[in-house]
């Protein structure tokens, strides 16, 4: 009895020059070492077929469930600014589409599975650790009411891979709403195809936007939904301190989901110029640029839907120019209504973004760890005495001294009590984050010692990270200063 995937392609129905047709490329001895069984059921999925030796053969691209798809999906994309015509699913091999408990259609792919006609001077495959990292940063994101790819399975590959240094190779499973991106876009439009953008545009306003097919002008509406998801998107990085890394057009989901974990990384104490990933040398992609970056990326997926944008009066130039117009304002209004949220403002007063900015800046002014300091904020809408948890947070709380006052005044003009509004707090202010010191102990003896307890550990905690959890509140803490992770390495 083979496993059985209740495929319902769609991508494939499109023009052969979207992507190629390749098999993953088996490997020796396929090992399971994480199957995730919710979401298995919620695909539709039978858990105790793929938690068996069939199924990790199918998990690692040994065989091929019935009616896959199999195949590498083109494009393109802008990597820290400079363009790559062809870049394409060099290691990543869609099995298939899926329909799942909610209706929403979902990619399945390999990543990691081999070699594919994009693969370039890659071999392929993925590497266990950062295999991992993507494996608990996803499922923590989406514990944390972000939208993201999530992760199926986790499996051994029996190979090791040539990174510096040698470790297991691994196979993650990872799943999408879709894998389309900017770069999808940029893939058609390089070439000139016009063609290509409008069959890419149709399918993702069917599969994604099917409302932008009822507007006047669809392709407009196209680009307003996608503009609206991803400020919708970096607003909510912006508020757990996530920084993505790696902003490459081609890393930029058009449906508005977190994609592509490599060097990512949580802030632990605040500083907008955090950089984590060690190929961001001038710090593109720091913290507090994802916001104007997200821009850039969606004014280059403007540029390719300007033909398609153009009517009798317009080029299609103003038209797109008008759209990103929008972006600022989306995210601005979704970065406030989130940062108030967390300060547990109900109402809006005029002078709110003034009092949540300052908190920021006092924040880096005294080096206060981001999470700890929203969770203790919490803590003490409820309970004033334990402001000084809070501030005990600062190296120098000089600028959080003149700040709380500010604070309570204002949440005291609010009928909200104070354990409701604590209550409220703690719903958006997570006490567990995949903290970067937490995430590299639990690499390490995966890939070290063979030991996947601490991964599963750290796990059970990230999946409700806005529930206090006594017995795990030393994952709560940040690190100390010689645990401290100041780099993250692709590994890819
Ligand atoms: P990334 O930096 O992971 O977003 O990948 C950028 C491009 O490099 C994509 O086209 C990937 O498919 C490709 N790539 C990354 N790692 C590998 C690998 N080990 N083998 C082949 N292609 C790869
Ligand atoms: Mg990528
Ligand atoms: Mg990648």
């Amino acid at each position: 009895m083979t496993a059985h995937f209740p495929f319902d392609n769609s991508y494939v129905a499109l023009p052969p020059n979207f992507f190629a047709r390749v098999a993953p490329t088996p490997v020796p001895a396929p090992r399971l070492v994480k199957l995730n069984r919710p979401l298995a059921l919620h695909l539709g999925l039978d858990p105790a077929r793929l938690d068996s030796p069939e199924g990790a053969e199918i998990l690692a691209g040994n065989a091929m469930p019935k009616d896959a798809a199999s195949i590498a999906m083109a494009y393109a994309g802008h990597q820290f600014g400079n363009f790559v015509p062809q870049l394409g699913d060099g290691r990543a091999i869609l099995l298939g589409e899926v329909i799942d408990r909610d209706g929403v259609r979902r990619d399945i792919q390999l990543k990691g599975a081999g070699r594919t006609p994009f693969s370039r001077m890659g071999d392929g495959r993925a590497a266990l650790g950062p295999v991992l990292r993507e494996y608990i940063v996803s499922e923590a994101m989406a514990a944390l009411g972000i939208p993201t790819t999530r992760s199926l399975a986790a499996v051994l590959t029996g190979e090791t891979v040539l990174r510096d240094p040698i470790q297991p190779g691994a196979v993650l499973t990872r799943v999408a709403t879709s894998h389309i991106r900017v770069g999808t876009f940029q893939y058609f439009a390089a070439r000139g195809d016009l063609d290509g953008v409008r069959a890419l545009a149709d399918h993702v306003i069917a599969r994604h936007y099917p409302q932008a097919a009822q507007a006047e002008s669809p392709y407009l509406a196209l680009l307003e939904s996608v503009i609206a998801r991803q400020a919708e998107l970096i607003a909510s990085w912006m508020m757990v301190g996530f920084i993505h890394g790696v902003m490459n057009t081609d890393n930029c989901s058009i449906a508005g989901e977190t994609i592509d974990y490599g060097p990512c990384a949580f802030m632990d104490s605040f500083d907008p110029k955090t950089v984590f990933s060690s190929i961001d040398q001038f710090g593109r992609y720091a913290y507090g640029n994802q916001p104007p970056i997200a821009l850039w990326n969606l004014t280059r997926l403007a540029e390719c839907l300007v033909r398609l944008l153009a009517d009798d009066d317009d080029t299609g130039v103003e038209i797109a120019q008008n759209a990103l117009g929008g972006f600022a304002e989306r995210f601005n209004a979704a970065y406030l209504a989130k940062l108030t949220a967390k300060l547990g403002l109900s109402g809006r007063q005029p002078d709110d973004p003034q009092l949540a900015q300052d908190f920021l800046a006092a924040m880096a002014k005294g080096e206060a760890d981001f999470t700890l300091a929203f969770r203790r904020l919490s803590d003490a809408a409820a309970e004033p005495s334990q402001l000084g948890e809070v501030r005990a947070l600062f190296a120098d709380p000089s600028a959080f001294d003149e700040w709380a006052p500010r604070w309570r005044a204002r949440i005291a003009a609010e009928p909200q009590d104070g354990s409701a509004r604590r209550d409220a707090m703690r719903r958006v202010n997570p006490a567990y984050i995949p903290r970067n010191h937490q995430v590299e102990a639990v690499i390490r003896a995966a890939v070290d010692r063979d030991d996947f307890g601490p991964f599963e550990q750290l796990l059970t905690v990230l999946a409700n990270p806005f529930e206090e959890q006594a017995e795990f509140a030393r994952y709560a803490v940040p690190p100390q200063p010689h645990e401290r992770v100041l780099e993250t390495f692709c590994g890819t």
